[in-house]
């Protein structure tokens, strides 16, 4: 199935090669890509030896294209693009910007599913509609 992952500010294409391609800073300003899979569920992340985030850090996501900031305004520590099955239908991503913390959020409308351990210790924040 043909995916597009694009930013909400360019709307440029931020996925290649079955990977989501993220411009990350962290909390001790290490600049670099983090790669994320696809496939929303997969939690295999690659990143840049430049940036070499550790679990627990708070990430900064930036759009590699236009590197305008991909985090939410709402909620803490969240960030967020768009995501276009090959049907063409459009869903709103949200992931966790806790480096490690599997929790992410697809937004169809109004339906929300959820994925990842640890995003069974929260309610659905209703700000994501
Ligand atoms: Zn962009």
């Amino acid at each position: 199935m043909e995916v597009t992952y694009l930013c909400p500010h360019c709307i440029g294409a931020i996925n290649a090669l079955d990977n989501i391609i993220l411009s990350a800073k962290t909390e001790k300003n290490k600049h670099g890509l983090i790669l994320l899979h696809e496939e929303i569920w997969n939690y295999s992340v690659i990143q840049t030896s430049s940036i070499n985030a550790e679990l627990g850090e708070i990430v900064d996501f930036f759009c590699p294209v236009c590197h305008a900031s991909l985090n939410t305004e709402k909620g803490d520590h969240y960030a967020g693009y768009i995501r276009m099955d090959a049907s063409g239908q459009e869903s709103k991503i949200v992931i966790s910007r806790e480096y490690g913390d599997r929790r992410t959020f697809k937004i169809t409308g109004e339906d929300i599913e959820s994925y990842g351990e640890s995003a069974r210790k929260y309610m659905y924040p209703e700000w994501f509609l």
